[in-house]
C-alpha cells in the first residue's frame, strides 16, 4: 500500500509525505511507517481505527553519523508472512503459534544505506528493531542515542515503575527494579527524574491499553528504559545512567556493522486480555544455545524470607528441607551468608541429605565484583569466568540445582553480557539461574534454555521490611499480573501463611493484613516456574489444612493464561490452566468488597467446581460449588482477600 498524505499544519511544516502500511493477520492492528519533510523516519499505531501511537520518532544516532533526520525510504521489502510454532515450559502458556506480517524498510543519507528497519505486525503486538549498517568503511559503532520515541495520545494515563537513580539503596546497589508503581497517573512525568523501567502499560482515552518493552537483550547492547522527551513531547527509549556500575564504563552500547539492535515490541489491544496473554516478549528471539540437560522446575521453601540472615545456617536448612519434602517441594533455596556460616563441605552434607529426601538445593551468590558495596557472601566468584566456571564444576559435582545470583550492577552493555555469561557457564554445568537484585528479564526464558526467573519487583522481602509494604500488599498483586509480570518470569518469593515475618509468628515485626485465600491466589497469579515461597515449617500445623493442601498442589507450570477481569490497582482475577485443571485465581485491593459474576467458559453448566473464598472478616473457607446454565459464577472479594476456583477443564 502506497499513498500520499498532506501534512500542511503538521509541526514539522512539510509537504509531502509517503506512508507505508504493515497490517496484522486479523487486519485490526496497523502501523505505518512515513518519512517526514525533514527526513525523519516515523511509525505509528492504529488498533480497530484507534490512535495507539501518533506518528513516532524512529533512527538512531551513532558515531559513524546521525541517522535520524535527512534520510530517505530508499528501498522496501514485500509484505512476508513469517509463522512459528514453538514450547517453551517456563512462561504463561506451554505452546505458542505465532503468525505475523513482516516487512523490512531500508533508510539512506546521501544515498548511502545507513539502516534497515525490521517490522513484525502480529494480531496485537508489533516488534521492532534496526539493523545498523557499515557506513564507508567503518565495521563498528558506538550508538550514541536511539530515536525510537512513542508518542501516546492526550489523554492516555500510565502504569509504570520510576527507574531510581544510580548507586542508592541497600549498600549503593540501584537500580534494581525495585520501585512502587504509579497507577492512573498523566503522561508526561518522568519518573524520579530518571524516567520508568520496562515494561510500561497505557490506558487509551478512547478505551484499549498499550503495553511497551523490550526483548532480545543481551551483551550486544545495554539494557533501556522509558524517557519523557519534553522537547518532543512523547516518551522514547534511553539508555542506563551515568553513575551505573559505580560510574564505570560507557552508557552507550557498541555494535558491530552490520549489527541488529535489540526489538522494541508494543502489544495493543481494546481489553487488558492482549496483554496478559501476550507472549511478544519470546516471539522473536532466538534460543542461543542448547539446554545440556533436561531442567526441573518447581517449587521450593527457602529460610531467609522469615529468618532472615541468621537462618542460614546448618541446622535450620536441614528443618527446611525436611519441611520441603513434607510438602512434596523438590528445593531448597539457601540464602546469604551460607560459605561463612555453614561452609563448603557441610553444604555438600546438606545437598546429600536434601538428595536422599527428593530435594535440590539453589545456592546464593553475590555478583560482586566492584559495581556496589554489597557485603554477603560468597563474593567475587560469579564476576568472573575462572572462578564461576570452577565453582560451578564443584556444584555439579555434588548435585546443586541452580543458583540465585544477586545484587547486580544496573543495564550498562558489560552487565547485560555478565548475565549471559553466568547463564552460558551455568548450563555448562547442568544448573538452572534465578536473578535478584537485576534488571528486567528480556526475552530470556527463550534465549536462555537453564534461565528460570528474575526479581525486578518490589517482592516480598519487603513485605518483611517494613509494614507499609504489608499494608501496600494487595495494591501491588493486582498491578504485577497486567505489567511487570506479563513478559516474564517474577521470582517474588511469597505466598505467605504466617501472620507475623518471624520464625515464632508471633506479634512483633511487619504483620500480615491480607487473607490465606490471597496467599493462595498470588501463588497462581504470580507466575514462574521455580518458586520459592514464603511458607515456615509451623504453617503445618498453624496453617489451616486447606490452604497448606493447596500449596503442595499448586503448579509451577501453566499451559494456557487468560484474562479473566480486573483493573491495575484495584482488583485482578486471571485464569491459569495445568493439563486438565483450570485455576482462577483472583485478589482485590479495594475499600469495598469485588462481586462479580465471573464469566468462565472454561467450565461446562452445572459443573461443580472448588472454591476458596473469604468472608469479611478475611477468614477463609472451601466450598464445592455449581457454575451456572450460563456457566457463570458469582464471587465476592473483601478487600486485602482473594478469591480461587478450581476445576477440571471442559
Ligand atoms: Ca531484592
Amino acid at each position: 500500500m502506497y499513498r500520499i498524505l498532506l501534512f500542511g499544519l503538521s509541526m514539522f511544516a512539510v509537504s509531502a509525505v509517503s506512508a507505508d502500511t504493515v497490517t496484522s493477520p486479523d487486519g485490526r492492528l496497523v502501523v505505518e511507517v512515513s518519512v517526514n519533510g525533514d527526513g525523519a523516519p516515523l511509525y505509528s499505531v492504529m488498533y480497530d481505527g484507534k490512535t495507539f501511537l501518533q506518528p513516532s520518532s524512529l533512527g538512531m544516532v551513532a558515531n559513524t553519523g546521525d541517522f535520524s533526520r535527512g534520510l530517505s525510504m530508499s528501498a522496501k521489502s514485500g509484505i512476508k508472512n513469517v509463522s512459528d510454532s514453538y514450547s517453551l515450559p517456563g512462561i504463561k502458556k506451554s505452546h505458542v503459534n505465532y503468525v505475523a506480517n513482516e516487512q523490512w524498510f531500508t533508510f539512506a543519507k546521501d544515498s548511502q544505506p545507513v539502516f534497515e528497519l525490521q517490522l513484525r505486525v502480529a494480531d496485537n503486538d508489533v516488534a521492532f528493531r534496526y539493523r545498523m549498517l557499515p557506513v564507508r568503511d567503518t565495521r563498528s559503532a558506538v550508538i550514541k542515542d536511539e530515536i525510537t520515541g512513542f508518542s501516546l495520545p492526550e489523554g492516555t494515563v500510565t502504569f509504570m515503575a520510576p527507574q531510581s537513580k544510580p548507586m542508592g539503596g541497600f549498600a549503593r546497589t540501584s537500580p534494581s527494579y525495585e520501585t512502587p508503581y504509579g497507577v492512573d497517573e498523566p503522561i508526561g512525568r518522568n519518573g524520579w527524574g530518571e524516567g520508568y523501567t520496562f515494561p510500561c502499560l497505557f490506558k487509551n482515552p478512547e478505551g484499549g491499553w498499550t503495553l511497551i518493552s523490550e526483548t532480545g537483550v543481551d551483551g550486544a547492547y545495554c539494557g533501556c528504559r522509558l524517557l519523557w522527551d519534553d522537547s518532543a513531547g512523547s516518551y522514547k527509549v534511553g539508555f542506563p545512567q551515568e553513575g551505573e556500575m559505580n560510574g564505570l564504563h560507557s552508557v552507550t552500547p557498541g555494535i558491530p556493522l552490520p549489527g541488529f539492535t535489540p526489538w522494541r515490541i508494543i502489544t495493543v489491544g481494546n481489553s487488558l486480555s492482549p496483554i496478559v496473554e501476550t507472549t511478544a516478549p519470546f516471539d522473536v528471539v532466538e534460543r542461543k544455545y542448547e539446554p545440556s540437560r533436561d531442567y526441573t522446575y518447581g517449587k521450593g521453601t527457602w529460610s531467609w524470607i522469615i529468618g532472615m540472615d541468621g537462618a542460614t545456617n546448618f541446622d535450620e536448612q536441614l528443618r527446611y528441607i525436611d519441611f520441603a519434602a513434607a510438602m512434596g517441594y523438590n528445593s531448597v533455596l539457601v540464602d546469604a551468608l551460607w560459605d561463612t556460616q555453614i561452609g563448603y563441605d557441610r553444604v555438600e552434607e546438606l545437598a546429600r541429605y536434601a538428595k536422599s529426601k527428593g530435594v535440590g538445593l539453589y545456592l546464593w551468590y553475590n555478583s560482586n565484583g566492584y559495581w556496589n558495596d554489597a557485603p554477603q557472601g560468597p563474593r567475587g566468584i560469579m564476576d568472573n569466568a575462572i572462578a564461576r566456571r570452577r565453582e560451578m564444576k564443584w556444584m555439579h559435582d555434588n548435585g546443586i540445582r541452580g543458583i540465585k545470583v544477586d545484587f547486580f550492577g544496573g543495564d550498562k552493555q558489560p552487565m547485560m553480557q555478565l548475565y549471559e555469561d553466568i547463564l552460558a557457564d551455568a548450563n555448562d554445568y547442568g544448573l538452572l539461574v534465578i536473578f535478584h537484585g537485576c534488571t528486567l528479564p528480556r526475552g530470556w526464558e527463550r534465549m536462555y534454555p537453564n534461565y528460570a526467573a528474575s526479581e525486578a519487583v518490589l517482592a516480598s522481602e519487603n513485605l518483611h521490611f517494613s509494614q507499609g509494604s504489608c499494608d501496600a500488599e494487595a495494591f501491588n498483586a493486582t498491578i504485577h499480573p497486567f505489567v511487570r509480570n506479563t513478559v516474564g518470569s517474577m521470582d517474588f518469593g511469597g505466598s505467605a501463611l504466617n501472620k507475623y515475618y518471624n520464625a515464632a509468628n508471633a506479634p512483633g515485626g511487619s504483620r500480615r493484613v491480607t487473607s490465606d485465600v490471597f496467599a493462595l491466589a498470588t501463588a497462581v497469579l504470580f507466575q514462574s516456574p521455580v518458586q520459592h515461597f514464603a511458607l515456615a515449617p509451623g504453617n503445618m500445623t498453624d496453617a489451616p489444612a486447606w490452604a497448606i493442601d493447596f500449596m503442595k498442589e499448586v503448579p509451577t507450570l501453566w499451559d494456557e493464561t487468560l484474562y479473566v477481569d480486573g483493573y491495575p490497582g484495584k482488583y485482578v482475577i486471571l485464569a491459569r490452566r495445568h493439563g486438565d485443571m483450570w485455576y482462577i485465581a483472583g485478589v482485590n485491593a479495594q475499600k469495598d468488597p469485588v462481586t462479580v459474576n465471573l464469566p468462565l467458559s472454561m467450565f461446562a453448566p452445572g459443573q461443580a467446581v472448588t472454591v476458596y473464598s473469604d468472608d469479611s472478616s478475611l477468614n477463609g473457607q472451601v466450598k464445592q460449588l455449581k457454575i451456572d446454565k450460563k456457566q457463570r459464577l458469582r464471587i465476592s472479594m473483601p478487600c486485602n482477600g482473594g478469591v480461587l476456583i478450581k476445576g477440571n477443564k471442559l
